[in-house]
Parts: C-alpha cells; sequence; structure tokens
C-alpha cells in the first residue's frame, strides 16, 4: 500500500461471520426443498462465496461468471464487459446470484438479463454490502450483507488495484 494511504476499518471479522451465518439460514429457510445453482461475479465476491456457501445445507451448484467494470481504481465504472458466461444451464433452475457489492446497480442489472435470458425458474441476488445511495438503475438485492456509506471499501474480497482482497474485515480506504 501506498504509504499515504489508510485504510478504516468498519465491519469486523466477528460481525462477517455472524452475519454471513444468518444469510446462510435465510436461503435455506427460502429454497427448503429445492436445488440451487448460486452464481457468483468473479472476482470481488469470491471470499463472500466460499464463506456463504459452505453455511448453506442445501444441494447446489456453483457457477461464476466474470464482468469488467471498474478499471480497478476507484473511480467510476466505463462500462460493462461479460468477459466469462455460464457453464452451468440455468434452464429450469433455481438461480441465486452473488456479487460482493451494489454500487450502481449496473453490474447486477447486466448479469441478471443474461440469467433471465436462460429462462430460470426463479433468479434472486444476494449481495455482500449495498451502498446507501440513490440508484438510476431499479435494482433491490434480495439478501443484502450491510449497508456501508457511499465511500470506496475494500477487504473481504474487495479491491483496490487488485489489492486488500485478503483483508479479514471491510475497510473505508482512503486514497490520498
Ligand atoms: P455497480 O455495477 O453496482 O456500480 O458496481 C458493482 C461493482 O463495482 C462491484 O462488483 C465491485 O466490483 C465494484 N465496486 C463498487 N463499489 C466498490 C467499492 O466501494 N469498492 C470496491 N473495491 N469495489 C467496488
Ligand atoms: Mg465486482
Amino acid at each position: 500500500m501506498s504509504p499515504r494511504n489508510s485504510l478504516e476499518s468498519i465491519i469486523s471479522t466477528d460481525k462477517i461471520e455472524q452475519r454471513v451465518a444468518e444469510l446462510a439460514r435465510e436461503v435455506e429457510r427460502d429454497y427448503s426443498g429445492r436445488e440451487l445453482v448460486v452464481v457468483s461475479v468473479l472476482g470481488g465476491s469470491v471470499i463472500f462465496l466460499a464463506d456463504l456457501v459452505r453455511k448453506i445445507n442445501l444441494p447446489m451448484r456453483i457457477d461464476t461468471v466474470s464482468v469488467s467494470s471498474y478499471t480497478g481504481k476507484a473511480v467510476a465504472p466505463r462500462g460493462l464487459k461479460v468477459l466469462k458466461t455460464f457453464s452451468e444451464d440455468v434452464r429450469g433452475k433455481h438461480v441465486l446470484l452473488i456479487d460482493d457489492i451494489i454500487d450502481t446497480g449496473g453490474t447486477l442489472a447486466a448479469v441478471m438479463e443474461e440469467v433471465r435470458a436462460m429462462e430460470p425458474v426463479s433468479l434472486k441476488t444476494c449481495v455482500f454490502l449495498s451502498k446507501k445511495k440513490e440508484r438510476n438503475i431499479d435494482v433491490v438485492p434480495d439478501y443484502v450483507g450491510f449497508e456501508v456509506e457511499d465511500l470506496f471499501v475494500v477487504g473481504y474480497g474487495l479491491d483496490y488495484d487488485g489489492m486488500y482482497r485478503n483483508l479479514p474485515y471491510v475497510a473505508v480506504l482512503h486514497v490520498t
């Protein structure tokens, strides 16, 4: 990290663990008796995905998609590009889409459109973090880990220029 960048922890490892367990219970309850296809948006959601799915006691397949939105720096997105599409056939399946954070909603909306085109029986979304802000895009995630202020956050999978994904907590990154 640049010596002048600083991290301000906002969600502790304990709180994350507790909340992820709660989310897993909610998903189990809502999908009771069903089989799931969990689709994770790479790479920010991998840590969340790994922790969450191991707490969900339901039959499931796991797939990943890759979407490039941010350029890697704390700047506005420069358009969306789907880099890897589904390998699982989700037609007739219950799909739970997982992402690290919803900001403008552009990423989730784009991936949801792709999933819907494959005619799943149901589609729900689960994000680890949701930024408190007005969204022009009308996407409301079905499951939200935590709401956070509209600041740039890192850790627990979220990166800044590829770094900080391995932090076991969530922090606001102050870039100076
Ligand atoms: P959206 O398409 O909703 O604007 O942005 C979603 C994607 O942008 C997330 O999957 C994540 O990769 C990235 N993103 C949005 N806000 C943040 C943030 O505060 N920190 C980091 N590290 N990534 C973010
Ligand atoms: Mg992402």
